[in-house]
């Protein structure tokens, strides 16, 4: 059990994403209180998501035992570009998400209480760099492995964002007129690397001829999507589609990640995302190998580790957006 909380000290946190939305009340030294999941809903638009945010960091609230208005504020992870004022634009993997939407502003009213938002991939990294595997860390390159490719940088102990945009190692080149990305471009990272672009590559060789079981073990786990566990799965039974694809991953893996390393010599890439977790340490070690022939500095290879805070760092992460822990 935990002391009782004094008011104004618990913070929510909270990370929205492209199908969950997952929220948590943490204390002044960031241990979870309270946490709640909920899908995000995949129709309607940003008042919708505004209200579903709001449902699960309520809940999360009441879980650890309190009044949301009484939280000293909340943070909110978010897909796409977010500007100072908290209101986000290009999130495009949200139903009609297509303009500007003022979510800091919505929430804040609905909530009682303040809210700040940050880039998803952004906070991620802030967490692990804070609180997570990159504690030792002055330096760190996130690295998120999931759906697509997510960056987040931090850069002798600030993060770093740009002008909004920063962080975008997804989409750094490996292959010139390579295969198309889902961001319309060609030869990004993310179109070898991201499990949509893996699963659309696999479904691609099927209608061709080839022969995997990725689908059959789809079906069996009633999924409707390759997700990572299906991945494994198939590796696990060394299913030839699904390991060579893994290899064309880890290879752009490799490159993109290697040329990110050569411009900013980070200490440290910490991978994260639903695949890097869930893969883990062996993988992260084949990554550290791949990206080897690519560095300049190939002399002193920085470390490479996965994110530690699982799950619910997105979230944790979003929280460290308030008051004196946002500073
Ligand atoms: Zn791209």
């Amino acid at each position: 059990m935990h002391a009782p909380v004094a008011p104004h000290t618990a913070r929510g946190g909270i990370d929205l994403g492209g199908t969950k939305i997952e929220a948590v009340v943490v204390d002044a030294r960031n241990n979870v209180l309270g946490s709640a999941r909920k899908p995000t809903p995949n129709i309607g638009g940003p008042p919708d998501v505004a209200a579903q945010l709001a449902a699960a960091v309520t809940e999360a609230a009441r879980a650890a035992g309190l009044e949301v208005a009484s939280l000293e504020g909340v943070g909110v992870g978010s897909p796409g570009v977010v500007d100072p004022e908290g209101r986000v634009s290009g999130a495009r993997n949200l139903s009609g998400w297509e303009g500007t939407f003022d979510l800091a502003g919505v929430l804040a009213k609905k909530l009682g209480t303040p809210v700040r938002v940050g880039n998803d991939v952004q906070v991620a990294t802030d967490a692990e760099f804070k609180l997570g595997a990159g504690k030792p860390y002055r330096s760190v390159l996130g690295v998120f492995w999931g759906t697509g490719v997510g960056g987040g940088l931090i850069l002798d102990g600030r993060p770093w964002i740009g002008r909004g945009g920063a962080g975008e190692i997804g989409h750094v080149v490996v292959e010139i007129g390579g295969a198309k990305c889902g961001c319309g471009r060609r030869g990004c990272m993310e179109a070898y690397a991201g499990r949509d672009s893996m699963e659309a590559r696999a479904r691609r060789r099927v209608e061709k001829g080839r022969r995997t079981e990725l689908f059959t073990l789809m079906k069996e786990h009633k999924r409707t999507r390759l997700t990572s566990a299906i991945w494994a799965h198939a590796l696990e039974r060394r299913d030839k589609l699904a390991t060579e694809l893994i290899d064309d991953a880890i290879k752009a893996l490799g490159a993109g990640i290697g040329s990110a390393l050569n411009l900013l010599d980070v200490e440290a890439v910490i991978l994260g995302g639903g695949l890097g977790v869930r893969f883990g340490q062996p993988f992260a070690d084949r990554i550290a190998t791949a990206i080897q022939p690519h560095l300049f500095n190939d002399q002193n290879p920085p470390d490479v580790e996965v994110a530690a805070l699982g799950d619910l760092g997105g979230a944790i992460g979003a929280s460290l957006l308030v008051g004196r822990a946002g500073r």
